[in-house]
């Protein structure tokens, strides 16, 4: 963790020759700063705090020459990173709406920051909340979310939560306002440290009805009819399109909701081929964020229009009901995965460096974790997956009783 207060700065030297002198924290969203003034040239310097992604990448801005350096002092392009960081150079300014909700009293605190433009950066921010209550910490956990992460807190084990009414999107952005308002509020404390808020929480595994409330499958006291559900998106860059040339050309294009019918017809033909396997031993469905089209009868629809916690809720309900969950790989598997009994994420070209990063284990044994979630090509054609899935949900049994034995020489 990094001490906010009392603020220990290192001391810096400008190109003129002055010396730098601390002028304040800025809360911009995924980058929490240091804003440094020289003392001579008055010349601005900005350096991230290694927090989040921080931690990978630390850079440092000048605003005045939009020039950002790494810790190498070697010059950073614009990227996907970098961006918000300089967005602090074109700060919009309006009110927004900070909540504090204040549960515990405590002097000295230590707080956690998910504020980001991406749910699923905010929701592995917020599980390192796991660690965080596990260190047995003497401080005051301070929470900052956005109001869609709220209800997976637990409130028991956190001092204060402080709600900042802006939607992800947003946080594409810089708003001085909300910036000066959380300065404001540690005036209350007398020691402030901010989390380091790990990309990847931990390497345990995530105990996700801590945060949920809602106890993952249990192959031992499986439900009478245990489903198999598809994880529906429709943005344009996780469509389930085997083409990812295709995908891109339509997104770039403005028309990638055309290509949705397509990804529609695709988990219909999918449940077809299971339910020709499986008949009503499973219940099929399609659950997650979209409306495009009316599913057959025989798949139910549990899909909503948007994430609220009440419909994120009932959403890990029919997770937790899942004997497996498939979908494309990305945020949107990450609840889904730490609830469902198996997971299948269809990972898309291109994007194979962020393997595993969307699945949250639930096993202990790590045969057993390479059989339960698997990451497979998302242009595998419809046969292949149909494979894969039948035999993890007719296999699993059988698999477990080749290596868990007695041991006997
Ligand atoms: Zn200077």
């Amino acid at each position: 963790m990094i001490q906010l207060k009392p603020y220990k700065s290192v001391s810096l030297t400008c190109r003129c020759g002055g010396g730098f002198s601390f002028s304040g924290i800025l809360w911009q969203g995924l980058h929490v700063c240091e804003n440094l003034v020289c003392e001579k040239c008055q010349s601005v310097r900005i350096n991230s705090i290694p927090v989040n992604q921080s931690i990978l990448e630390q850079y440092t801005f000048y605003p005045e020459s939009g020039i950002i350096n790494d810790t190498e002092g070697n010059s950073v392009a614009e990227n996907w990173y970098s961006a918000k960081l300089i967005s602090i150079a074109k700060p919009v300014i309006q009110v927004v709406e900070l909540d504090i909700e204040v549960l515990k009293k405590y002097d000295d605190i230590l707080i956690l920051n998910t504020l980001d433009y991406i749910y699923g950066h905010s929701l592995l921010f917020l599980l390192n909340l796991q660690n965080i209550i596990k260190s047995g910490t003497r401080l005051g956990i301070v929470v900052i979310v956005q109001p869609m992460m709220k209800w997976l807190i637990p409130r028991d084990e956190v001092a204060e939560i402080w709600t900042v009414n802006l939607g992800f999107q947003s946080f594409k952005n810089f708003y001085p306002d909300l910036s000066s308002k959380i300065n404001s509020e540690l005036d209350r404390f007398n020691t402030v440290f901010l989390s380091k808020g790990h990309v990847i929480p931990t390497n345990e595994n995530i105990d996700i009805y801590r945060f949920t409330g809602i106890k993952p499958y249990d192959f031992s006291n499986e439900p009478a009819l245990p489903g198999i559900t598809f994880i529906w998106r429709e943005d344009p860059d996780r469509l389930w399109i085997r083409n990812i040339y295709l995908l891109k050309g339509f997104k770039k294009s403005g028309i990638g909701f055309l290509l949705i019918p397509f990804q529609f017809l695709r988990v219909i033909l999918l449940f077809r081929l299971l339910k020709n396997i499986f008949g009503t031993k499973y219940a099929y469905s399609v659950a997650g964020l979209g409306v495009f089209g009316r599913f057959p009868s025989f798949i139910k629809d549990h899909r909503v229009k948007s994430f609220t916690g009440d419909s994120e809720k009932m959403l890990c309900k029919i997770y937790s009901e899942s004997s497996l969950v498939i979908g494309v790989h990305g945020s949107g598997m990450l609840l889904p995965s730490a609830h469902a009994g198996m997971a299948i994420s269809l990972m898309p070209s291109k994007r194979w460096a962020n393997y595993a990063e969307d699945i949250l284990f639930t096993e202990h044994d790590v045969r057993l974790a390479a059989f339960q979630r698997r990451i497979v090509p998302l242009n595998l054609c419809i046969s292949d997956l149909r494979d894969i899935i039948a035999d993890m949900v007719s296999g699993r049994t059988y698999f477990i009783k080749k290596f868990k034995h007695s041991e006997e020489l």
